[in-house]
């Protein structure tokens, strides 16, 4: 009976399936065609994406990551879900509907968080696509896995924030605005209460950027991940995001809704994979028959039929709780894990059967494929999420309470 409930209710909500038709629409129409410019990530590439955030804004399209009072067109993460799986079918859509990361988790903490002041100055003009933003928590010296041991430092010296520094990964990071940087404001406190948040404008004296070439990702722009050194970089009090020591309360708020968000955009990508497994497959003859007549590819396009179909009803109840304001935890750090694997495996088997054709830039494979390898990295890797949800569930136990599936 609860799973029966549970399915009705993650059934797409009322006028989802035109909007839906309205992105799948604007990808076939603009998107795909324009994949292999995108991809030289150069003038020419750049100039074509302004051009089609221009169409996606005209066409109603745009920011369907955050609700219309923080200036998007969002209607909830059940619905931008189910949107996602036709956004997310190339790497390049987000950024051609404003919803890119990190600028979509920013977004969504200054939304929540950020004072009048500060979403009048970074908010606005970040949701509308006139700046871009970074998210500066990860850093050389201490594990991204474990932030509480983070090191950079912020000190109030009068109504000054004065950050002292070194970050790494800091996706976006070049040519961004600004970025949200999290530094120890009192190292003494309890380690969930040591860091802070605090915007730091990229051109601060002190803020030097410094781009990392990274597996799969050529660099340029929103596709940097950057070191950033902080030297005695001074800001206004006010930059700071909620009250000191609240650092890791609103990472948790950005974070969670940031790990969904890359999940719902791999169910896209799983998916075209998936197509384009099977299209190969019906079309390829080796040994005197068709590649999906053979027993092995039977079982990959079995297997990942199931896997896509987990991960999307995973992903589709995660977004449900959240929307009723579960922080859902368990279910995230779930199907960030999950879905990681199904994603990587999904798209080497689409490769393999792709023979060497699947390693060419004739099919968008092997970017998807680059893409998603660091997708078992970033946002915490798959053995911190499974730490949190065995814990969370053996925690369960030890109060005597077991853990019920519903
Ligand atoms: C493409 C990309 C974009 C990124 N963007 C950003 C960004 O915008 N901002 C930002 O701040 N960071 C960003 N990151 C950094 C990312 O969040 C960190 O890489 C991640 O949190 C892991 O931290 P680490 O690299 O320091 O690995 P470490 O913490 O050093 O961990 C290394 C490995 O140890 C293993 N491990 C760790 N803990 C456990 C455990 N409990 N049990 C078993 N094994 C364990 C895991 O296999 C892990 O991969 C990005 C990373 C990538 C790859």
């Amino acid at each position: 009976m609860l799973n029966a409930m549970a399915v009705t209710e993650l059934a797409p909500p009322p006028g989802l399936t035109e909007l839906r038709e309205r992105y799948r629409a604007f990808m076939e129409e603009h998107v795909y065609p324009s994949e292999e410019v995108l991809d030289r990530e150069d003038d020419v590439a750049d100039a074509l994406v302004s051009e089609l955030r221009d169409r996606a804004k005209a066409d109603g399209l745009w920011a369907p990551h955050l609700p219309p009072e923080a200036g998007g067109t969002g209607q909830g993460f059940l619905v931008y879900a189910y949107l996602n799986e036709e956004i997310g079918r190339s790497v390049w859509a987000q950024l051609v509907f404003g919803c890119q990361a990190p600028d979509a988790g920013n977004g969504e903490i200054l939304h929540l968080f950020g004072t009048d002041v500060q979403k009048e100055r970074w908010l606005a003009p970040l949701v509308a696509g006139e700046i871009r933003s970074f998210f500066s928590m990860t850093e050389p010296d201490a594990p991204g896995s474990d932030p509480t041991t983070l090191r950079t430092r912020a000190v109030r010296d009068g109504d000054d924030w004065v950050i002292d520094g070194q970050k790494w990964f800091s996706s976006g990071a070049e040519g961004a605005a600004f970025g949200i940087v999290m530094a120890v404001t009192d190292p003494d406190a309890e380690p969930h209460r040591r860091a802070t948040q605090i915007i730091v404008p990229a051109d601060a004296p002190g803020v030097e950027i410094v781009p990392t070439p990274v597996f799969g990702h050529r660099g340029r722009g929103w596709t940097t991940h950057c070191e950033v050194v902080y030297r005695d970089v001074r800001v206004p009090g006010g930059n700071s995001l909620g009250e000191p020591g609240d650092g890791f309360r609103i990472a948790q708020k950005r974070l969670g809704p940031g790990r969904i968000h890359h999940v719902m955009r791999w169910l896209g990508q799983m998916q075209r994979a998936f197509e384009l497994l099977c299209s190969r497959a019906l079309e390829r003859e080796a040994f005197g028959s068709r590649l999906a007549d053979k027993q092995t590819v039977q079982n990959w396009i079995a297997d990942s039929a199931a896997e896509i179909q987990a991960c999307r009803l995973m992903t589709l109840d995660a977004a449900h709780r959240i929307d009723g304001g579960d922080e859902a935890r368990v279910e995230i750090s779930l199907i960030k894990f999950y879905a990681a694997r199904v994603l990587n495996e999904v798209i080497d088997r689409a490769i393999q059967v792709h023979g060497a054709l699947g390693l060419t830039n004739r099919t968008p494979l092997a970017r998807m494929a680059t893409h998603a390898r660091a997708g078992r990295i970033y946002d915490g890797p798959d053995e911190v999420h499974r730490m949190v949800v065995s814990r969370r569930i053996l925690a369960a136990f030890e109060r005597g309470e077991g853990w019920r599936f519903s």
